[in-house]
């Protein structure tokens, strides 16, 4: 994405990029309430691309934290699959 995007996350800037990610959640979220099965993976990796070109510009490793809160499983339970009681 970093690759891909940069320049172009760089010119259009944070908040830019992150209204994009929000509007593209809603357009996934739109899929999943009409069941739309192809359409919920296309937009989930829309959400998924606009939240990585955020994370980008705000200089935030999304892989190496993602793995770091949640690789050894649950951050709360510490289990895998997590046994918290809520939900
Ligand atoms: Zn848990």
């Amino acid at each position: 994405m970093r690759r891909t995007y940069l320049r172009r996350d760089r010119e259009r800037g944070v908040l830019g990029t992150l209204l994009w990610m929000i509007s593209e959640t809603g357009e996934f979220a739109g899929a999943v309430l009409k069941e739309e099965q192809m359409k919920m993976a296309d937009e989930a990796a829309d959400v998924y691309a606009w939240l990585c070109s955020t994370c980008n510009l705000l200089g935030i490793n999304l892989e190496k934290v993602s793995f770091e809160k949640y690789g050894k499983g649950c951050p709360r339970c510490h289990h895998s699959p997590c046994e918290c009681k809520d939900k």
